[in-house]
């Protein structure tokens, strides 16, 4: 395991700045300087190499990665577009997409120097850094909701992680904040409010998400992710981004972010993703008043939408899923619901090919 000799720095998204290879989990220094939290995108040096650059080679692993991505031909005719894929993230070793960004994360911490991590999730991202933790030998201290899913809750335990629970969402933030800026702990999640995307090098590890995409299906029109602060959105952009770079590809899929109430809509309109935009859902993984800025990057470098779907809607999904056989969390459903608003928007249609990000199964919601 070693840092990526070819990471030759990080570029902030907002303001453009370089800055050298180091961890910045609070996201560029001068935009959040400025009250502007803005993620950095990792810069690396030219290579005749074509593989996808990641910031951490030999990373601690437990199998991420390599998904399986399947037709879904009777659901393409059902939604009137050409073609339709789900990439099954539910693949991964614990269940959910988030280890592909874990084992980046986990590996840097550990050879960072850090003994332990520190994140706020009461799902998918918060079982995932307690398995790597607990691969890598690290502490992982997970503050989580009281309304935290008793099997997502047990997950962790077992994995080792340290838990402390918290009235809501928000008010996790100050205490991971606390334990990563004054007692030496790796930060897992964000902890800033308004937020920042997650540290850079562990959004690079769901690059490899657009290679593994391109080799199954080509370069879809059109790829549908449930989306929060947008980690998972802004990842595979970025890999999409690099085989555009390296000359593999001509042009951009439109990437689209599935919503559960309106955020990004009202972030693009207003200019700014900083407020917080209160909603109730049952679409856990996606919950949340807040949005950052690398969504709404996304949305303007790809061209896409975001679309709201409501739990009634993404419920209906759900069955329709589970009738092919395919078991899904409620946001990941959300997906399927959406393709089904790009259409009546006329914007997919019978010639589009359409990628839906079915991010966990929701084995333990
Ligand atoms: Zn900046």
């Amino acid at each position: 395991m070693q840092m990526n000799p070819r990471l030759s720095g990080l570029r902030c998204i907002r303001c453009d700045s370089l800055w050298p290879p180091a961890d910045y989990p609070e996201g560029c220094p001068s935009c959040l300087e400025a009250g502007h939290p803005a993620s950095l995108e990792c810069r690396y040096e030219p290579s005749a190499d074509p593989s996808m650059p990641l910031p951490v080679l030999d990373p601690v692993t437990l199998g991420e990665g390599a998904t399986p991505c399947l037709a879904a031909p009777a659901l393409a005719q059902a939604e009137g577009v050409g073609e339709l894929w789900l990439k099954c993230e539910s693949a991964n070793p614990t269940g959910s997409h988030k280890d592909r960004m874990a084992a980046q994360l986990v590996s840097r911490a550990r050879l960072a120097g850090a003994s332990r991590v520190a994140a706020a999730s009461s799902g998918n991202a918060g079982v995932s850094l307690a398995a790597y933790c607990a691969a890598a030998r690290l502490e992982a201290d997970i503050a989580i909701t009281r309304d935290c899913p008793p099997l997502q809750r047990e997950a962790m335990q077992r994995f080792g992680a340290k838990l402390r629970a918290f009235e809501d969402s928000l008010s996790r933030w100050p205490y991971i904040a606390d334990l990563c800026r004054n007692h030496g702990a790796f930060a897992g999640t964000n902890y800033l409010n308004p937020p920042v995307g997650t540290h850079a090098y562990g959004v690079e590890g769901y690059k490899p998400i657009a290679e593994e995409l391109f080799d199954a299906c080509g370069v879809p029109t059109d790829i549908v992710v449930p989306v929060a602060r947008g980690d998972l959105f802004w990842g595979i952009f970025l890999g999409w981004q690099h085989l555009l770079q390296i000359g593999r590809i001509d042009r951009l899929p439109r990437m689209h972010a599935v919503e559960p109430y309106a955020r990004l809509s009202r972030a693009r309109a207003a200019g700014d993703a900083r407020k917080n935009w209160e909603g109730v859902t049952d679409q856990y993984s996606i919950a949340g008043s807040t949005c950052t800025l690398q969504s709404l990057e996304v949305l303007s470098r790809s061209g896409g939408s975001p679309v709201e779907v409501s739990d009634a809607a993404a419920a209906q999904a759900q069955q329709r899923l589970e009738r092919g056989g395919f078991a899904t969390e409620l946001s990941s459903a959300a997906a399927l619901a959406a393709v089904s608003r790009l259409r009546r928007a006329g914007l997919v249609d019978a010639e589009s090919s359409v990628v839906l990000l079915l991010t966990s199964d929701g084995r333990r919601g």
